[in-house]
């Protein structure tokens, strides 16, 4: 196909009419589909009925070491949940607390707690005139929710293949004392679907804070959520790393189920040091008497150990790597070679990051818009919605039904194609 920027005004223009034919027939077929946020379909739904069977009247809900599930207690929550949450998050199960239903809760109340309280005896975070967080971009928009709302400044920091600027970070923390955390979404990011590298992971552990109280967020939601067999992304786990730099206490590892069973009612986690956790349970034993143990008993009777959470895995990726792979092959027979647009080909996660022509994004999202395709709002990678360029979208290919994502993202190409040569144009 021939570059639009190589077009003459009369090729241009000659395309936009044929693309605006094309756009009015997607009008008439009125869609009505969304590929706006990351959630799982139905069939993979489905793929966890068998847990709703783990557990029925008849059931023994005692723990291996005795603890009746019914009752109260057990706040860091009960050990052969610890075992199955520890190994799918690659850390020792004495590392481990286990929450309720959403990792996002526990991201907050972590936040929450530095405010009130502060982080290890150091001063309340409420107490101080600034607190800032360092944001990679694109980054996920619920994780920009959560420190807009504690009126927390957020610096965006650039990402590549490899993770986040690691020349900028080290530099920003070690300068300023007012820089608290920053999100990492570390393996299959959310929206690209990049994995860090070694070194970035190496560097991460031997950050030289100014702040005590600085802690790397490192959300790590799609650690066993790959596309292929034969093609997965690994990473240096950053809690034994930490502990090698000598900077055990850095790092607050999150994770939960909520793609591997039912997203909010899964299981969640927080894997971190021991002084992080002592810290951490002095202030949770004040909120709550322990959190839902028959629930955690569900999971391990479903999967019984890792082995059975990883084939679960492997069933989820049949589902949705024809998504995947179907979104890239529309993506590269409309839009390869045309000079407007680029977009990875994760190996595993939930989106796909999609960049088009500087100051574009928001007129696609809105033309998609219009012809009943929904896509996250244009913006929603960046703190504050602002995305400087105006051209990042993220793709959720997982919860439409193939065919239906299919029409979505022909229908989208034609609109990425659309606005592309009209701003050419003029
Ligand atoms: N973290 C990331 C990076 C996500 O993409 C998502 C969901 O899309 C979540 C956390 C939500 O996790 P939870 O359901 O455990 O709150």
């Amino acid at each position: 196909m021939k570059s639009y920027l190589k077009m003459s005004k009369n090729e241009l223009s000659a395309e936009i009419e044929r693309l605006r034919k094309k756009y009015k027939k997607y009008q008439g077929l009125e869609l009505k589909l969304d590929m706006s946020r990351g959630k799982p379909c139905l069939e993979q739904l489905d793929l966890s009925m068998g847990m709703m069977d783990a557990l029925n009247s008849e059931a023994d809900l005692s723990c291996e070491d005795g603890t009746d599930c019914r009752n109260y207690g057990v706040l860091e929550g009960i050990h052969e949940a610890r075992v199955l949450i520890g190994d799918m998050m690659e850390n020792n199960p004495d590392n481990i607390l286990i929450y309720g239903n959403s990792s996002l809760n526990v991201m907050y109340d972590q936040i929450a707690r530095s405010y009130i309280q502060g982080v290890m005896g150091n001063t309340p975070w409420c107490k101080l005139d600034k607190v800032k967080w360092l944001c990679p971009v694109p980054g996920y928009d619920r994780h920009f929710a959560i420190t807009e709302y504690f009126g927390i400044e957020m610096i965006p920091v650039p990402m590549s293949k490899k993770g986040p600027d690691m020349d900028m970070i080290e530099d920003l923390v070690a300068k300023d004392e007012s820089i608290k955390g920053i999100w990492c979404v570390p393996k299959y990011s959310n929206p690209q679907g990049y994995s860090y590298n070694d070194e970035t992971v190496r560097r991460f552990a031997r950050l030289k804070p100014a702040a005590k109280d600085f802690r790397i967020y490192w959300d790590n939601a799609y650690g066993v959520h790959h596309l292929y067999d034969d093609h997965q992304d690994y990473l240096i786990e950053i809690l034994a790393e930490c502990k090698r730099a000598g900077n055990p206490d850095l790092v607050y590892k999150f994770s939960s189920t909520s793609k591997i069973t039912f997203p909010g009612s899964g299981i969640a986690a927080i894997a971190t040091s021991p002084n992080n956790l002592e810290d951490i349970r002095e202030q949770l034993r004040q909120q709550t008497i322990g959190h839902d143990k028959v629930n955690q008993l569900r999971h391990v009777r479903f999967f019984g150990d890792i082995h059975g959470m990883v084939e679960h895995m492997r069933k989820h990726a049949d589902v949705i790597r024809p998504k995947f792979e179907a979104v890239e092959t529309i993506f590269r027979e409309n839009l390869e070679g045309l000079d407007i647009a680029e977009w990875t080909e994760p190996n595993g996660g939930y989106f796909i990051s999609f960049n088009s022509l500087k100051g574009t994004a928001k007129k696609i999202v809105d033309k998609a818009n219009k012809a009943g395709v929904k896509l996250t709002p244009a913006g929603s990678t960046w703190p504050y919605h602002k995305d400087p360029n105006d051209n990042n979208i993220r793709i959720a290919p997982t919860y439409p039904t193939l065919d239906d994502l299919k029409t979505a993202a022909s229908l989208f190409t034609v609109c990425v194609k659309l606005v592309c040569a009209k701003v050419i144009f003029e």
